[in-house]
């Protein structure tokens, strides 16, 4: 397949505004490809060169793609820098450099979409002294066999900013509609995809094996699984309830979601976070710990990593753990404070996948599998059919430093990305507050008024997802709250991200001066959460007289943004479920 075709759909998907459209457009693009690029497409038009959590990137500097579009074109620097800053896109900037020049009918040759991701992914392999004239050459060469358009986009991959606003399921629906001609088989890739986090990888199986084959598809060693997540519950007789008088219940850890992958043999460990994102490289400790303490060749953990003092057996909050893991003073931090892994759970082990065994079978094989326990733990627990001795347990778990408790129904399997009662998380709560934080998306910016104005942001809007649908429906505007040093940090991270028109995926009535592309997460606390008609969140239709959800005295509790996605954002569901548990009796502290 010709990139050039390929271009002509990334144009069109740029300029719709549903994102119904763009399954349509998206479906027919893939309908061409053939097996042997289905992969390579999938990637380009997530704007990588591998699935992401592998972390690889082009990202070329801007001065180096001007140098490349100089070389190219012959226009001289000055006047693709001036182009540049009137289009503050410079994709856009090189196609309308390129559309004057005549050397493009003359050079003008036509390449694949497997030729193009090839060199894209020599660009990203050179390093060393000399990469940047070979990353300049290379990029110089795409351009000048390139159409205007397709400089637009290959000058935005070079960059790592192509940002077409698809979605995960948006990407997934399409391979549906592309391969079955409808969109039905979006759960079954969407299973797949929650198992190997890389959609190229599903998209080359659906194509090579149908969905038979992504039916079949299995956990694999190095590809993170999307972790299973918990619900709420209102209260202790809650719980008890819904796991039918009988549960596992976990202490609930304040660290950081780590999912460990090891081959002995191979001497390869990865640990991945909540994000799916490769943080192996910050916790040296936990690489060197696991070949010492765990009795098996190969396997998966979930568990939470945690800076914890085994001298006066505190555990360090958050921020420290944090700290520790920080990239530059990981050696020093990591001796002074050695982070601990505790797991509660165990998805592969010793080739094998334990994803269909009952959480009480997962959990006796995790006992045996960690034998030495000093690093690496298995999370405290208990089992118990008492409320009481629920409510017990829960305290405890506070007075030695925990957040809460996680309580787990015994026969239910490992959901990969699941939120479902089978596991149930409790919190400490604070009075006239909502008992829970909320993590937002920011949709969009407000320049600020007054003393605000030096800043260039006084406030943002904020937005929850909705995964029935798939958008991101406007909860609030957080305007209060913000430190100095947050407004700048703000500012420059969306001016980043700045987009002309709504983004397809999001539902607002509200306008802001400026939309961004949901991309960011915020953790935010209100006091409650109330009725509105301004902000489209629990709406079923956009733009109806319905009343929507909103929320009261928001700011910000998180300093800068989370280690989410924005699909991971808190969703319409549970905004609608906290506002129903809201009417009842906060739980107490004591
Ligand atoms: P979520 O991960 O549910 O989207 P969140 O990131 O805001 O939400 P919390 O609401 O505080 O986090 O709680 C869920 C998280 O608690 C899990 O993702 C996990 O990282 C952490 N956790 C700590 N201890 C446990 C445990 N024993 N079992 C499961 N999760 C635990």
């Amino acid at each position: 397949m010709l990139f050039s075709e390929v271009a002509e759909y990334y144009q069109k998907l740029e300029e719709v505004s549903s994102r119904l459209t763009m399954i349509d457009i998206l479906s027919e693009l893939f309908s061409k490809s053939s097996k042997d690029e289905i992969k390579q497409l999938i990637y380009l038009t997530q704007g990588v060169l591998s699935p992401p959590f592998e972390g690889k990137e082009i990202g070329m500097a801007e001065k180096l793609a001007i140098s490349s579009i100089v070389l190219a074109t012959g226009i001289p620097k000055e006047n693709i820098q001036k182009l540049f800053n009137s289009k503050g896109d410079l994709g856009s900037a090189a196609e309308e450099a390129i559309k004057d020049t005549k050397l493009k009918k003359l050079h003008n040759k036509k390449f694949t979409v497997n030729e193009l991701f090839s060199t894209l992914n020599k660009i990203a392999d050179s390093s060393g002294s000399g990469s940047q004239d070979i990353k300049i050459k290379l990029l110089a060469g795409l351009i000048s066999d390139s159409s205007p358009l397709e400089s637009r986009y290959i000058i935005r991959f070079a960059l790592g900013t192509l940002r077409l606003g698809l979605g995960d399921a948006t990407i997934l629906e399409a391979l549906s509609k592309a391969k079955t001609g409808d969109r039905e088989s979006k759960q079954a890739l969407e299973n797949a995809y929650n198992l190997c986090s890389d959609l190229g990888k599903v998209g080359f199986k659906l194509f090579d094996e149908g969905i038979d084959g992504i039916n079949k598809m299995e956990v694999s060693l190095f590809n993170p699984i999307r972790p299973e997540l918990a619900e709420r519950a209102k209260s202790f007789e809650e719980i008890m309830e819904r796991m039918n008088n009988i549960c596992a219940v976990d202490g609930k850890y304040d660290g950081l979601r780590a999912q460990l992958h090891l081959d002995k043999k191979k001497k390869r460990v990865e640990i991945f976070s909540r994000n799916l994102e490769k943080m192996t490289h910050m916790f040296p400790d936990l690489v060197k710990a696991v070949f010492e303490e765990v009795d098996a060749e190969t396997l998966i953990l979930d568990g939470e990593a945690i800076a914890y003092d085994d001298i006066t057996e505190e555990f360090r909050p958050f921020q420290e753990t944090i700290q520790t893991k920080r990239k530059h003073d990981i050696q020093e931090k990591s001796s002074e404070m050695p982070l601990h892994l505790f797991v509660f759970d165990i998805m592969y082990l010793n080739g094998k996948s334990l994803m269909d065994k009952s959480y009480s079978e997962r959990r006796e094989t995790l006992e045996k599998v960690l034998n030495k326990r000093i690093f690496i733990l298995p999370a405290i627990r208990i089992i118990t059919k008492s409320k009481k001795e629920l409510e017990l347990f829960f305290n405890a778990q506070l007075t030695a430093g925990l957040e809460g408790i996680v309580a787990k129904d015994l026969s239910s399997t490992y959901v990969a990305g699941a939120r479902k009662f089978s596991w149930i998380k409790m919190k400490r709560s604070y009075k006239s507050e909502l008992s829970d934080t909320v993590d937002l998306v920011i949709i969009g910016y407000y320049l600020g008024k007054g003393s605000r104005t030096e800043f260039g942001l006084g406030g943002l809007l904020a937005a929850v997802y909705n995964d029935k649908k798939d958008l991101f429906e406007s909860i609030t505007k957080i305007g209060t709250g913000f430190t100095e040093q947050q407004m700048s940090y703000f500012k420059e991270l969306l001016d980043k991200i700045t987009l002309k028109k709504k983004p397809a995926r999001v539902e607002s009535e509200v306008e802001p001066d400026f939309w961004v592309e949901p991309k960011y997460v915020v953790e935010v606390r209100a006091d409650e959460i109330t009725r509105s008609p301004m902000h489209t969140c629990g709406k079923t239709s956009y733009q109806s007289e319905e009343i929507g959800y909103a929320l009261r005295f928001p700011r910000i509790i998180s300093d800068g943004i989370r280690d989410k996605k924005a699909e991971d954002s808190t969703t319409t569901a549970e905004i609608i479920e906290m506002f129903e548990k809201q009417k009842k009796k906060p739980l107490s502290d004591k």
